[in-house]
């Protein structure tokens, strides 16, 4: 975008009060500021406003506006994405959900889904079922109580219970999104009835499934005002274990071997310098007789006899791992492995909550990927050489997601924003180098990964991809810039 002459800024200003009220539009600088950036070495780039709506209407008025005078939208929830998916890219009207536009519209007991609106936290959802429905439950990533659960489950995140019920995208029963000339369409089951009506949110099948053209679209396509994520059962026992394996091929192969067996929630394999992190050195070096990683593997059931059983089976998993690999890897319950290296330790379970590791540096950025299971061993010793090469402690995240349909591989690196920024990018590029290599897919992907990965795909796809997104926002006033477009 051009830059706004201050006749028209002050034109736009005036229509935006209008639109949300003097009290909810601001363009003073130190306002702007905090959205110009976010942990991530991503550049960054000021917004011209920040507006934040409370009603759809005032939705649809926004981007009629911006639509009318060429400003660009970035929606935006907490910027909590890790991926620089809320810079202004090319300036205009940040979209805050977060402060007003974040009720749980309903929760449907029988069919168990909630509808949220945009800027409901992960924190007031666990709040809200465990107060007035504790008969369900909701999945947890390992992203501060404060970021939201719409974001999450639109970028297709990864949670606590994934190896059971596969990504948070599988999640989604429909959307109320706003088009880019401002319609408002009802994608899913609720597109039945000419309005909005709480008790039709039950499945996005089996008519064509429109919400592939919002689903980790980084609201490139349009502008999500409802989401109705699927809940499940909460079950009468919630425990997990903690296992420990030495060597990266072993880690991976007992990953798989549990996700097959179907009885657990998840798996978070992390490299065993993240337990050391988790309580307290903040910079450790694995000394070479320690394990490699360490896995946390929650668990649900009904009854103790259930929980048994489960554990069986699980100890059987580790066992048959043992017989192959020579005793490698070892399981334990979750309390007395906390009870062992520090109650710090609980912050990776008692989710949502703030994973102190996570964010107690200035920068935080990851490659982060779909991965197939069959190359994780590969992509753990790769990943564990080029931390050492970049002189950062080994951060690898792994899951075994939807009983070992896929995977995630994630390296991560926190940062000194000020002092190791290009240290940190350098090995980014190797981590998506690596990944790549071994079928990865990004997830979240900032502009310079997409950039990079254009290099590698299907040219095919990305004429089809310019074209979509050439029709839903034929102006490029949504989120403009990501994908390079
Ligand atoms: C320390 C840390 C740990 C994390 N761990 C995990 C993890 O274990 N698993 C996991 O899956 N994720 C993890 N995350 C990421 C996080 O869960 C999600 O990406 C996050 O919840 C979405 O972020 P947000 O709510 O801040 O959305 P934002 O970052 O504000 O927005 C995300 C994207 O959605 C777009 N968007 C926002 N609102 C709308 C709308 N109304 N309509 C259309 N598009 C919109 C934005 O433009 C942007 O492209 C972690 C993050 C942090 C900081």
């Amino acid at each position: 975008m051009e830059k706004l002459t201050d006749r028209k800024r002050s034109e736009i200003k005036g229509r935006l009060e209008g639109i949300f009220g003097p009290e909810n539009v601001t363009d003073k600088v130190h306002d702007l500021f905090p959205y110009s950036y976010d942990a991530t070495e991503c550049e960054p780039h000021m917004p011209d406003f920040v507006v934040l709506p409370e009603y759809v209407d005032q939705v649809v008025a926004v981007v009629k506006l911006a639509s009318e005078s060429g400003v660009p939208l970035v929606p935006y929830i907490s910027g909590n994405n890790i991926g620089g998916l809320t810079i202004p890219e090319r300036g205009g009207i940040v979209v805050d959900f977060s402060k007003r536009m974040n009720r749980i519209l309903h929760v449907h007991e029988s069919h168990m889904y909630a509808i949220l609106e945009p800027g409901v936290t992960f924190g007031q959802l666990k709040k809200h079922l465990d107060d007035h429905h504790p008969g369900l439950r909701y999945s947890y990533p390992f992203a501060p109580p404060f970021s939201g659960a719409v974001g999450n489950a639109m970028l297709s995140g990864m949670n606590n219970m994934s190896c059971a019920h596969g990504s948070m995208g599988d999640w989604i029963n429909g959307v109320e999104v706003v088009l880019h000339d401002g319609t408002v369409a009802r994608v899913g089951s609720c597109f039945l009835g000419k309005e909005f009506r709480p008790d039709n949110w039950h499945s996005r099948y089996p008519m064509p499934d429109l919400l592939g053209m919002f689903v980790n679209w980084q609201g490139m396509t349009g502008i999500v005002t409802k989401c109705a994520v699927q809940l499940w059962p909460r079950r009468p026992i919630e425990t997990a274990y903690v296992g420990i394996a030495y060597g990266f091929e072993t880690t991976a192969e007992l990953m798989r071997e549990l996700g097959r067996a179907e009885v657990i929630d998840d798996i978070s394999a992390v490299s065993v310098e993240v337990a050391k992190m988790s309580v307290g050195i903040p910079t450790p070096i694995k000394i070479p007789e320690e394990p490699d990683f360490a896995l946390l593997v929650p668990v649900s059931a009904l009854t103790r006899k259930h929980l048994e059983a489960k554990y069986e089976i699980i100890q059987d998993v580790f066992a048959k791992v043992n017989r192959k690999h020579g005793n490698k890897t070892f399981i334990t319950k979750f309390d007395t492995f906390a009870s062992l290296v520090g109650e710090g330790v609980r912050a990776f379970y008692d989710l949502p909550g703030v994973v102190t590791p996570l964010v107690e540096y200035s920068g935080l950025t990851w490659f982060g990927s779909y991965a197939p299971p069959e190359h994780l061993g590969t992509l753990f010793e790769k990943a564990n050489a080029i931390f050492h090469k970049y002189n950062f402690p080994a951060f690898v995240y792994s899951k075994i997601m939807k009983s070992g349909h896929y995977g995630i591989f994630r390296s991560i690196i926190r940062y000194k924003k000020d002092s190791e920024e290009d240290r940190a990018h350098r090995a980014m590029e190797e981590f998506f180098d690596l990944g790549v290599e071994h079928g990865c897919i990004p997830y979240k992907a900032p502009v310079w990964m997409c950039e990079r990965l254009k290099e590698h795909i299907d040219p095919n796809w990305l004429e089809l991809f310019k074209r979509v997104k050439g029709l839903m926002d034929p102006k490029g006033i949504l989120n403009p810039g990501r994908w390079g477009v």
